[in-house]
């Protein structure tokens, strides 16, 4: 991996042939992670746009994303949103490929995603594929960048598609909390643009130029009407102002070798005009200045928390990328182990959660924040939260560092490099083509790492940035839902920020704060981290050729990843977990209060990259540890020794009790779609208790009946171990001992385990269930309508349903979301439960749920034509389609441990579902498909029909329209499940109880 090639000509150029324009590529070796197999190459094309081409021989997904240095902070000022707008108009049809569904649908076919984003400095745009329809693929997604049409007859729908995507955004706080804080930035800087944009900014600057010649200004359908046409005539010229191959990076990864992809790209991307322009805007003068330091704001939240901030802007770390001065500061001000900030402040019964974390957007605009998440105590002392911070501060600018605290994250940052593994390859590919935008992030042969596998101690840089991190320089942010007068001062006059409504006050820093906040450390508590004992040291790796991976657990060593890392997930099953709200709520404590008393000893243990989760579910409770196999034993003694013994104090209760019982209360203030897909489950799957059930309970709970619940709900257990990765059989035997001695309890015979029921819906049903959001300025309505189609072991049911929900979704999304544009939430989805599957189609609208209801069904009569006359061929290319993908292969080690655990997690252990199901796909004729399709999904009287909708509905919808006499409105939801009969529970496609050993720990 050394720097052996240095000196030598890094950059080589191929002259143009007939088929391929002239380009150069890099010539040294890129730094890899130690098991990467994949070969690279660094391709700088004529026009300027430089990429990476990957071949990877063992992908079954190919992918590739272009990204480009323009962002939102380039819209013009008197268009907000326009980068936005260009996103959604430039992937819709191309002077090669007019369609405007075109590539959604190339894509979505061939068994890939796609998408594509803008945020304040750049864009990018992806997707993903079988490897045999990359070449088919890339033009496409080449045109959008150098033949776009920005269809005219698009532009009123897709302005409005930008305005309901902001309509959703409304109500969400950290969105809000962002652009508050960019309005608030510098008056004209670039940075206080708002960058979703909405109808009225897109057309107003049209609007005033066309009312100025006094012509009509009513945005009309399809292409807008004068206004409309006005604003797409913006948007080209902004295009060709913006849009230059100069500003684009390339990633693509595919099977093809790399001369193949080089051949196959170069033609494609060099067609792409360079403008002659910066290749990466910066911005003059600072996003800061004396006006926005020094102040601190209060902050009016949706949903009912508090939280305290603190921001300081700090200089491009782009071109510190071998020492990263702030990121070391951010480690230790987010630091969780004794001494820190985090361990300090929740002593105080202050603090639910800390973050520190730097955000760079553009070499222009970067920033530090430190921050977290109150209790209503630490609101009320939130100038004792702020000065603690800045106590840690002078503390650390008046240490002297030992030289463990940079050794440690040297050593732990160059193995996370090392033993990195394959992710997804849309997200690989995002990754790549976004680092290659910065030019000065690295050499080409950083590419990979970044440069963290390096990285060097630069003291005087830390020393300088910590100097500036003083009170006058920085912004104190204070977040409530409602502020208390002794925090925010009294008084009714808010301002209101222009585009997000949030109310907030803004004050200079007092004197006597400024002051206090300066002085040296006068807190004992206060500390700098000791050593970590959890650096893995040792990396060897038991490994093992085999002809075939295996598709199923089995107690063997890992046969596929080879890396030094290991997964452990452990189900502890127990009937009183969720018998009960009340008894829901007291296990979910035992979980907060566990977590809560292990973070101060388990934080060392995931900066070196070990982690280990709690959760609870209907079952019971769930324990995880996974990272480097070397000390995975340690820390799952560690947290199980803890489970078994551990004291409940009355402080951290209390602390625990009001973290859960906000957490309920703002369930309903939700995503409409989100909330009405929970309710249809709520009532489709046994047993399933509510928010609102639990949280009629959680004022009862004491610190006695926690205490006693935790006894016993481990006093009769069953407990499933799956073990995966760089594990002996003698170390995994060794792990299961570890388990036994900390879960010494009787075993729950079978009959008493906990089971999952769905609940069935009568034949020739339609259901309709409606509800009204709780939040009274939430627009959006939304309706989820579902189909039960049957058994879950049924598997040929199971294939078919499988096709059906393949081939909706783009047709769906395209019809419902683009054409109708009944709201930016459009999406189907394949449901497979405990007992059932089924389909649903999740619409989030402005529109009444009864109308949108009326489309979703027409859109299924409408398809059933277009299904009905698919050619033989369309129809195989479809189930290759799917098939490719249920067999696609896991890409590391934790999907892998994911994918085993599922179906043990569900009772199925169903492990080739993906297999059995591929193969039936494969087998399916039109005529069955079509018969299940009619039978049902089908909105016209078939007997076997069971369809359930729910109706969540905003109050503000202007016209409440009533379901059709045809359906039955629910009255009473309790009642209604009640009368539903039950599915069998999950039952396993094979035995697995054969091996039950000692006090029910069964071993696989
Ligand atoms: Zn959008």
């Amino acid at each position: 991996m050394g720097d052996t090639n240095s000196g030598q000509p890094k950059w080589t150029q191929v002259p143009a042939t007939e088929a391929t324009p002239r380009y150069s590529f890099f010539v040294q070796n890129l730094r890899k992670p130690e098991l990467d197999d994949r070969d690279y190459r660094v391709i700088r094309l004529e026009n300027g746009l430089l990429g990476v081409l990957i071949h990877d021989a063992h992908a079954d997904k190919a992918a590739s994303c272009l990204s480009i240095a323009v962002g939102h902070l380039q819209d013009p000022d008197d268009v907000p949103g326009m980068a936005h707008f260009c996103e959604h108009m430039i992937k819709k049809g191309s002077e090669s490929y007019p369609a405007e569904n075109d590539f959604l649908s190339f894509v979505l076919t061939n068994g890939g995603v796609q998408n594509a984003g803008t945020s304040a400095a750049w864009q990018d745009y992806w997707f993903s594929i079988n490897p045999s329809k990359l070449s088919g693929a890339l033009p496409r997604q080449a045109a959008f960048f150098h033949s776009p049409l920005f269809l005219s007859n698009l532009t009123a729908r897709e302005m409005n598609a930008v305005d309901s995507e902001n309509k959703r955004n409304l109500q969400n706080d950290s969105r809000r909390i962002h652009q508050l804080s960019k309005s608030l930035s510098r008056p004209g800087h670039p940075w206080t643009k708002f960058g979703t944009g909405n109808v009225k900014t897109l057309t107003e600057a049209a609007r005033k130029k066309l009312e100025e010649d006094g012509r009509p200004t009513e945005v009309e359908d399809g292409d807008g009407g004068p206004i409309g046409r006005a604003v797409r005539q913006q948007l080209m010229k902004w295009w060709e102002e913006e849009y230059c191959s100069g500003r684009m990076t390339l990633c693509v990864l595919g099977n093809e070798t790399i001369e193949e992809l080089t051949k196959l790209v170069v033609p494609l991307f060099s067609r792409i005009p360079n403008r002659g322009i910066t290749s990466r805007p910066v911005f003059e003068g600072p996003v800061w200045d004396s006006e926005q330091k020094g102040t601190i704001v209060f902050v009016k939240t949706f949903k009912d928390y508090y939280e305290l901030s603190i921001v300081f802007q700090i200089d491009d770390q782009a071109p510190l990328y071998h020492t990263r001065p702030a990121s070391f500061l951010s480690h230790l001000l987010g630091h969780e182990g004794p001494g820190s900030i985090y361990s300090y402040l929740k002593k105080r019964g202050w603090i639910f959660e800390l973050h520190a974390g730097i955000s760079s957007s553009n070499p222009s605009v970067t920033s530090l924040t430190i921050g977290g998440k109150l209790t209503r105590e630490g609101y009320l002392h939130y100038e004792e939260v702020a000065q603690t911070i800045f106590n840690y501060i002078a503390l650390l600018r008046d240490s002297s560092f030992e030289q463990y605290h940079f050794e440690e994250r040297k050593q732990l940052n160059k193995t996370f490099f090392r033993f990195q593994e394959k992710s997804q390859p849309h997200s690989y590919v995002k990754s790549i083509a976004l680092r290659l935008l910065d030019p000065v992030a690295g050499e080409p042969q950083d590419i990979l790492s970044g440069g963290t596998d390096r990285l060097e101690w630069d003291e005087p840089a830390v020393l300088q940035l910590l100097d500036s991190f003083r009170p006058k320089n920085a912004r104190v942010m204070v977040m409530a839902q409602v502020h208390d007068p002794s925090v925010s001062g009294g008084g009714d006059s808010w301002e209101v920020e222009k585009w997000y409504g949030t109310e907030y006050r803004v004050r200079p820093l007092s004197a006597e704060f400024i002051n206090k906040a300066d002085q040296p450390n006068c807190n004992p508590e206060l500390a700098l981290p000791k050593p970590n004992p959890y650096v893995p040291e040792d990396f060897g790796v038991n490994r093992r050729e085999v002809a075939a991976v295996s598709k199923a657990p089995q107690l063997i060593p890992d046969d596929q990843f080879w890396i030094p890392k290991a997964h452990v997930k452990i189900h502890i099953k127990s009937p009183v977990a969720y018998s009960t709200p009340r008894n829901a709520v007291l296990t979910h404590l035992v979980e907060y209060m566990l977590e809560d008393s292990l973070a101060d000893i388990t934080y060392d243990a995931q900066l070196a990259g070990l982690h280990y989760y709690v959760s609870s579910d209907s079952k019971g409770l769930s324990v995880a540890v996974h990272g480097y196999s070397d000390k995975l034993p340690l820390l799952l003694d560690t947290v199980l020794q803890r489970l078994k013994e551990i004291q409940f104090s009355q402080d951290r209760l209390d602390v625990k009790k009001e973290e859960l019982e906000r957490a309920y209360k703002n369930y309903y203030l939700g995503q409409p779609s989100n909330l009405a897909l929970d309710f249809t489950s709520y009532l489709l799957s046994t047993p399933w208790w509510t928010p609102a059930q639990k949280l009629e309970e959680i004022s009862y709970v004491t610190l006695a009946d926690l205490a006693w619940h935790k006894q016993e709900l481990l006093r009769k257990v069953h407990v499933e171990t799956l073990i995966t990765g760089n594990v002996s059989e003698q170390r995994a035997l060794d792990i299961a001992d570890i388990i036994e001695r900390h879960l010494t309890s009787t075993p729950l015979p079978q009959a008493e385990w906990p089971q999952e029921r769905s609940s069935l819906l009568p034949s020739a049903s339609a259901h309709v269930v409606r509800r009204t959001h709780d939040n009274p300025k939430e627009t959006n309505s939304a309706l989820v309508y579902h189909c039960q189609f049957g058994d879950v072991s049924n598997i040929r049911l199971r294939a078919i349903l499988r096709l059906i929900s393949h081939v909706l979704k783009e047709p769906a999304f395209s019809q419902l979301r683009t054409v109708e544009q009944l709201g930016y939430i459009v999406t189907t989805l394949l449901h497979v439960a405990s007992g059932t599957i089924g389909f649903s189609f999740k619409i989030q609208s402005l529109k009444s749920p009864t109308v949108v209801e009326e489309r979703v069904e027409a859109f299924i009569k409408d398809y059933r034509h277009t299904l009905a006359s698919t050619a033989s061929a369309t129809f195989a290319g479809w189930k290759e389609g799917l098939a490719t993908k249920l067999l696609e292969k896991p890409k590391n080690l934790a999907e892998e441990t994911s994918r085993f655990w599922s179906p043990i997690r569900s009772g199925h252990y169903d492990f080739l579902r993906g297999e059995t199901d591929a193969a039936l796909v494969r087998e399916l004729t039109l005529e069955e498909v079509l018969a299940a399709y009619d039978e049902l999904l089908l909105p016209d009287g078939s007997a076997n029909r069971k369809k359930l909708s729910y109706h969540l509905l905003s109050q503000r919808l202007e016209e409440d329209i009533q379901p059709a006499s045809s359906q039955v409105v629910v009255g009473d939801e309790t009642l209604f499940k009640a009368g539903l009969a039950y599915s069998a529970t999950a039952l396993p496609v094979a035995s697995f109880y054969g091996k039950v050993a000692r006090n029910g720990v069964s071993r696989m």
